[in-house]
């Protein structure tokens, strides 16, 4: 009998989506869902998820135009389809299927997100995460960077002799390291499992921890059952959580320190005061954030 359980808080089905740009149909889990709402899951601040979508082919790739982001990161994971997207620091390529882009906007970047010119020529299944990670105060301003992470560059823990495993992302899994570099303690792996197979995680009980079933379905510390395009929000009571897959799954886990600053957010800026909102706008306008192309 384990006495540090991680204990269910919700089970959350998707919210109603919407659309993002013409390319991006998002259930927005937080910070919409007022039971997570703005610091739920500090340090994530944001999960877009878009679901497996039947996109049309189409000879213009659909996508989100020219906007700018500041004071956080943007992960983007791509399970089905491919993401192209180009930056006015001159950077761009594609985020394949299986790979991750791992963005820090810190002082600010202006950039655009859309479907890979192929894969919208062809159409197909489409289903991405994006996850915005907040900064702390201190790091808000840095210069924006980039992580791009492919498939093969992410540490992999395999389980039951390799037909399951979990995908290191970011931070630690028994005694293993993700690649990806984080201005704040962050855990992101998915966990890849088959049919009936276990696996384990442990994290700090202050960590803001959740999980969302891309695929499949779950069943988490013998009790709660989460089917696919479900989020899980655990509580703070325990430290260690253990899901079984009920079907082949996909599962992406999320786990952070928790960052406690004031949050001020206004559509693409997140930034601890009303006052750092107002002149990320006033540098916007001013071209501060450089140029790009439409
Ligand atoms: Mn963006």
């Amino acid at each position: 009998m384990n006495n540090n359980i991680k204990s269910i808080e919700a089970i959350l089905p998707p919210p109603h989506f919407h659309m993002v740009g013409d390319g991006f149909r998002v259930h927005n889990f937080f910070p919409s869902l007022p039971k997570i709402g703005l610091a739920g899951m500090s340090p994530f601040f944001l999960l877009d998820y878009g679901s497996k979508w039947l996109v049309p082919p189409s000879g213009t790739p659909k996508g989100v135009g020219v906007h700018p982001h500041r004071g956080f990161e943007t992960v983007t994971i791509a399970y089905h389809g491919k993401v192209a997207h180009h930056d006015s620091a001159g950077n761009s390529g594609v985020i394949g299927e299986g790979d991750i882009q791992w963005m820090t906007a810190g002082a600010g970047v202006l950039h655009k997100e859309y479907h890979e010119e192929e894969f919208s020529r062809k159409g197909g299944i489409f289903q991405v995460v994006q996850l915005w990670v907040n900064l702390p105060a201190r790091y808000k301003m840095t210069p924006s960077k980039y992580q791009p992470i492919e498939n093969k560059d992410m540490t992999k823990f395999l389980l039951d002799g390799g037909k399951s495993f979990v995908e290191l992302i970011a931070g630690e899994y028994n005694g293993m390291k993700g690649p990806a570099s984080t201005f704040s303690p962050v855990n992101l792996f998915n966990a890849k499992l088959d049919r009936g197979a276990k696996a384990g995680f442990s994290f700090n009980k202050n960590y803001n921890s959740g999980m969302l079933v891309i695929e499949g379905e779950i069943k988490i510390n013998n009790s709660g059952i989460a089917p696919e395009n479900h989020f899980i929000l655990f509580r703070h009571d325990g430290e260690d959580i253990v899901i079984e897959a009920l079907e082949k799954s996909v599962v992406l886990v999320l786990s952070g320190e928790p960052i406690h600053e004031p949050i001020a957010s206004y559509g693409p800026f997140v930034m601890n005061t009303e006052a750092e909102i107002k002149q990320a706008y006033e540098d916007y306008n001013n071209g501060k954030f450089g140029y790009l192309e439409d």
